[in-house]
């Protein structure tokens, strides 16, 4: 019940401070916004686990059904309160998404972590979502896609799985395993790509985030979205977020007309100090015999909280501009 009485409160200072509401551009004067945001309306939950049957082992069609389902109610929500849909692509702990959520948006997050049917790299699937970018029922993307096989922070053991030149898909001679990351990297990759392209041709804001010196940005596929004239990049520390790692990061958008200054916060630091906590910054890269920093980047995959309310917040502005 407390929660109910604090939702209001919090969700007033979360529209005024992360997301304009659809139609801002007759946006009518603060006392009337204000007043306007109370309540906002409950958004459907999250969509793990087993959702409307959707569980493990289902194929291609299987997995289409049930992102269609889940799409088409989601859409309904939406349309109800006069919105579009928010999607956020490989969501991990859905960062942006509750951001969205706070203000009252209708998201949908992909992660097959959380549901194997919200497979993007599977093709079917892929045709659902893109039916949806072309009808002009969603606002905006966010893609994290992982970075984990295009990752530089491998020196020597583990050893590195590609490298900017020939073997951009992956490195001849891998293990089984890596072989196997290396597959799903690129898959994922190519979904991002595809998706990315379709965001353009439809007009929709996009971003994607990945460590700057990620390969991710090198491969030619999304080296040729990086030619859109849409293109913008937003380059940032996490450690000016209150990350103990600096992990420079670049947050690329297409048809987000404007830069994102919140996310172009540079550690000003030296001699791997940070400018911002005075602290020596904690390293993420490999070194032989440190299996425990394999944690540490994973940790590091969390986005601290200012990224993502930011992310959020300049894709609705650009959705709603
Ligand atoms: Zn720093």
């Amino acid at each position: 019940m407390q929660l109910t009485s604090f939702w209001p409160v919090l969700c007033v200072a979360a529209s005024l401070s992360v997301c304009p509401q659809e139609g801002a551009q007759n946006a009518p004067p603060q006392e009337e916004v204000l007043t306007r945001a109370l309540p906002v309306l409950p958004t459907t939950p999250s969509l793990g686990g087993d959702y409307g049957g959707c569980s493990q082992g289902l194929d291609s069609k299987g997995k289409a059904k049930c992102v269609k389902k889940a799409l088409k109610k989601t859409w309904k929500a939406a349309q109800k309160k006069g919105q579009r849909v928010f999607l956020e692509f490989w969501s991990g702990k859905e960062a942006i998404t509750n951001q969205w959520r706070a203000c009252g948006y209708e998201v949908l997050s992909f992660d097959t972590l959380t549901n194997p049917a919200f497979d993007l790299v599977d093709e079917k699937v892929q045709a659902v979502v893109m039916r949806y970018l072309r009808r002009g029922r969603i606002s905006a993307v966010f893609q994290g896609t992982p970075c984990s096989s295009w990752s530089t922070a491998r020196h020597g053991r583990p050893p590195p799985l590609r490298d900017r030149k020939e073997g951009i898909y992956g490195l001849p001679n891998l293990s089984k395993a890596d072989a196997e990351r290396v597959r799903l990297g690129n898959a994922t990759m190519k979904a991002t790509a595809k998706i990315i392209r379709a965001c353009e041709e439809a007009k929709v804001p996009v971003m994607l985030e990945n460590p700057i010196n990620s390969m991710l940005w090198a491969a030619p596929e999304v080296m040729a979205c990086r030619e859109a004239p849409s293109y913008l990049q937003n380059h940032g520390d996490y450690c000016q977020h209150g990350a103990k790692w600096r992990k420079r990061t670049r947050f690329a958008t297409w048809c987000v007309p404007f830069k994102i200054e919140a996310l172009c916060k540079l550690c000003k630091g030296k001699k791997g100090f940070c400018s911002r906590s005075g602290k020596k910054h904690v390293l993420l890269n490999f070194k032989p015999g440190e299996k425990f920093k394999v944690f540490r980047t994973r940790k590091a995959d969390k986005y601290p909280k200012s990224v993502a309310k930011a992310a959020a917040k300049a894709l609705a502005d650009a959705a709603t501009a």
